[in-house]
């Protein structure tokens, strides 16, 4: 680990994109330097352009650059908690996940797995801006094939599917394959924010069979934000977690720009309440899915985007940082 910080904000030199006026420059996540180089590097925000897995409105492919955008009303100090990422770690945005063969799913995903084990082989934790939800899978596949990571999940919906069209590979299947194939551990996961109709009564049963904690949004209306937060604490314990954050967990007031969206979701302070409340825990990596600017006529859904990512990357640091 380098003691030279590579983040920006601490350095006084004009080439720090943090040093220069938040409008200019060419918008990288959270205006830190842009680098493909893994060495040294402690936490990679990356994008993963791609949204070839939904099962309808596409757009999310757009969210990685338009949170990069909307990033740069970002500051760098967390003035609820204190904490200021670039004072702990080095962080960079280090490009997107860039798939070549976007029309062929299954290729793609083991593209976007590829990009994140040079990542995780190196040592470098990875936040990832979406994409639809799918790419969390081949993110866990990366991330989780030394041993299954624990997950606190928010979103509408629990993504744990069957096979859709004939593919077993959607924006609502990510969790079921993960659990099947080893590198999610379903005991250790909760599922916060679910709701919405269905048409089938059993589309989330997996998520109850096989031992994740799903939070209902009436439950969580009536338990209240910090006794969800105490929960998911207890379920996770101590080993590694992951954080996935979809966008359509918030009710659509906050973030109508996204392919499936729920009324009657948690508010964006909540989220931050709910993601400021997993400090301590022993995160290793996160994302942020499901921003499709194309119904995002304000660009509102990318600024909160981009600020839950803030949000995760501010305990990821803590967390990288406590670890050392
Ligand atoms: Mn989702
Ligand atoms: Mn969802």
């Amino acid at each position: 680990m380098s003691n030279e910080k590579r983040s920006p904000g601490a350095g006084d030199t004009a080439s720090e994109p943090m040093q220069q006026p938040r409008y200019t420059g060419i918008p990288t996540f959270m205006r830190v330097p842009h680098t493909p180089e893994l060495e040294g590097l402690d936490i990679a925000l990356i994008g993963v352009p791609f949204d070839g897995g939904v099962t309808n409105r596409t757009g999310a492919r757009h969210g990685p650059r338009e949170i990069r955008n909307q990033s740069s009303l970002m500051r760098r100090i967390n003035q609820a908690t204190g904490i200021c990422p670039y004072d702990l770690v080095n962080v960079a945005d280090i490009g997107d996940a860039i798939v070549s063969s976007p029309f062929n799913l299954e290729a793609s995903l083991d593209e976007i797995e590829t990009f994140f084990d040079r990542v995780h082989g190196a040592g470098v934790v990875p936040l990832s801006a979406g994409g639809d939800h799918s790419v969390t899978l081949p993110i866990m596949r990366a991330i989780g094939r030394d041993r299954p990571v624990g997950m606190v999940h928010f979103d509408a919906h629990c993504d744990t599917g069957d096979d859709y069209l004939g593919s077993k590979f959607h924006h609502g299947a990510p969790f079921r394959r993960a659990v099947e194939i080893g590198v999610l551990d379903p005991e250790r996961t909760v599922q916060i924010g679910i709701r919405g109709g269905v048409n089938d009564a059993g589309i989330w049963q997996f998520s109850h069979d096989s031992g994740m904690r799903v939070i209902y949004m009436d439950e969580l209306y009536s338990i209240g934000i910090k006794a969800a937060v105490d929960e998911a604490r207890r379920i996770v314990g101590s080993g590694p977690v992951y954080v996935s954050f979809d966008v359509d967990g918030l009710d659509p007031v906050y973030a109508p720009g996204t392919g499936t969206p729920e009324i009657g979701g948690f508010t964006s302070h909540e989220a931050q309440m709910m993601l400021r409340g997993l400090q301590g825990l022993n995160l290793i990596g996160g994302d942020v899915v499901e921003v499709a600017p194309p119904f995002d006529q304000s660009g509102y859904t990318a600024l909160t985007g981009a600020t839950m990512m803030f949000e995760i990357l501010c305990v990821l640091a803590d967390a990288v940082a406590r670890r050392r």
